[in-house]
């Protein structure tokens, strides 16, 4: 106990007396002691993120689709014969403007309303009219070169599978609906997503506008939803073959200007903005947001850049390489979102190409100021997507072909026939119904429409019974 007592006393004075000489030694003034010693440095303020100008490159980025462009246009029109105008005769009472003749050894074929066509009644009582070329006297139906072309069922039944498939509902679910086999649905998608292909081409093109956002999302989730696969099977799935559906839309007008399926690489990022430029009107150059996928850099670079000279730094010597640059109106920006447990949680945006100031002044012209307005247009976009096209489009498809006849349908369906809630239009005066309803103020608008491609909303039925042109007809006709 005496031992403790004083061991403890002893561990006291040992403590008082370190106080007492650490109190002498230490120095009150650091300054007092080491007079050169650095100034403390001042707190680093927070650097302005300054982006280093883009270089260029030396060479121009390599593009598939650019390359294989010069392959699909093989059939340029001949120059147009003189048109036909009867002067004889009443008025011809069915209107044949909207048919071209088929025949390939005709001089009028391809040219659409020219004259050169009669109505010449219904052959045998069918549903459709035959024509004539009155040059080639060539004979064929109204609907060559349709869907509907040498079926049996009837058209109501086409249309409304089409549509069925179109809302989303899968293969096997509208073969179930409309009591028809499952084979002879797909062998109809098939065919109308070809041919609505060539109507997307036909009708999309000198799009102009001020914005395009790109997005990619991935398009196998809802497989696993539906209990087809197993997660693992999916997760597996998605490392052999990830299929994602690349999407580039205008949120202004909200037409889909290109939709595709494909990996998640630099080729597929350079063939959907390929397919954006060849809709867009020519010296169209958008501001481009996309998330932050950074190969849609290089894709972007590739079809919006030119060969630009540098100055020369020296007098003598050779003078430096010419450099691939993006166009002076270029404007890209990337919007960078952080999700935690599906919250969004930080959105960044980076300006890649041009000024921050450039970029606000484009969203401003469309009434979107703010920084936030930019990002809830996107999420809105994605949204979006992912409720109508990532939903819709794997309900059926085990292929990868399935999921593009689908994004086909959707493509033609979205812009065509779906009137968008934020693009109708007030009318001047409201218009009443037929029953007991409220008047009519609204007229309904499609991205189509807003885009200044059409006038009108076009029914299924409407743009399944188009026969597109093999060439763009002249315009005023
Ligand atoms: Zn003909």
């Amino acid at each position: 106990m005496v031992s403790h007592l004083f061991f403890y006393q002893l561990v006291l004075v040992a403590l008082v007396w370190l106080c007492l000489m650490l109190q002498w030694v230490w120095p009150s003034d650091p300054a007092a002691v080491c007079p050169t010693a650095p100034e403390p440095t001042p707190p680093v303020p927070k650097r302005h993120h300054e982006p280093t100008p883009f270089a260029g490159l030396t060479t121009k980025p390599h593009c598939d689709a650019c390359e294989h462009a010069s392959d699909l246009h093989s059939e340029a029109p001949r120059p147009p014969p003189p048109r036909m105008v009867s002067t004889r005769g009443r008025r011809r009472q069915v209107d044949t403007s909207t048919h071209f003749c088929p025949n390939p050894d005709c001089a009028y074929r391809g040219w659409v309303g020219w004259g050169n066509l009669r109505a010449n009644g219904h052959p045998n009582g069918g549903p459709w009219r035959q024509l004539l070329c009155v040059v080639c006297r060539h004979y064929f139906l109204e609907t060559l070169g349709t869907l509907f072309h040498g079926k049996r069922a009837s058209v109501e039944l086409i249309v409304r599978v089409i549509a069925c498939l179109a809302e989303g509902v899968g293969i096997r679910g509208t073969a179930r609906v409309f009591e028809v086999d499952p084979n002879t649905v797909l062998q109809w998608l098939v065919e109308a997503a070809e041919q609505l292909r060539a109507f997307s081409r036909y009708v999309l093109h000198d799009v102009g506008v001020r914005q395009v956002q790109l997005d990619e999302l991935f398009a196998l989730l809802s497989a696993v939803k539906d209990g087809e696969v197993s997660a693992a099977e999916a997760i597996e799935r998605l490392e052999r073959s990830p299929q994602w559906v690349w999407v580039a839309m205008d949120p202004e007008s909200k037409l889909l200007l290109a939709i595709a399926v494909g990996d998640r690489t630099l080729a597929m990022a350079q063939r959907l903005v390929h397919q954006v430029v060849e809709v867009l009107a020519l010296g169209c150059v958008p501001l481009c947001l996309t998330d932050g996928f950074k190969e849609y850099t290089t894709a972007l670079l590739t079809h919006c850049g030119q060969w630009i000279q540098p100055e020369r730094r020296q007098a003598t010597g050779p003078a430096p390489k010419p450099r691939w640059m993006p166009l002076p109106g270029l404007l890209y920006a990337q919007v960078v979102k952080t999700v935690r447990r599906r919250r969004l949680v930080r959105v960044r945006h980076r300006v890649v190409f041009g000024t921050l100031e450039a970029v606000q002044q484009v969203l401003a012209a469309c009434g979107w100021q703010s920084n936030t307005a930019f990002v809830e247009r996107i999420n809105l976009a994605i949204r979006q997507h992912i409720a109508a096209v990532g939903r819709r489009v794997t309900t059926l498809c085990k292929g990868e072909d399935g999921l593009r006849q689908q994004l086909a349908l959707y493509h033609v369906y979205h812009n065509f026939c779906l009137p968008h809630t934020s693009l109708r239009q007030a009318l001047p005066l409201p218009e009443p119904t037929n029953g007991t309803g409220s008047a009519k103020t609204w007229r309904p608008c499609t991205p189509a429409m807003a885009a200044g491609l059409t006038d009108h909303v076009w029914t299924l039925r409407e743009v399944l019974l188009f026969r597109v042109p093999p060439w763009p007809q002249p315009a005023g006709v």
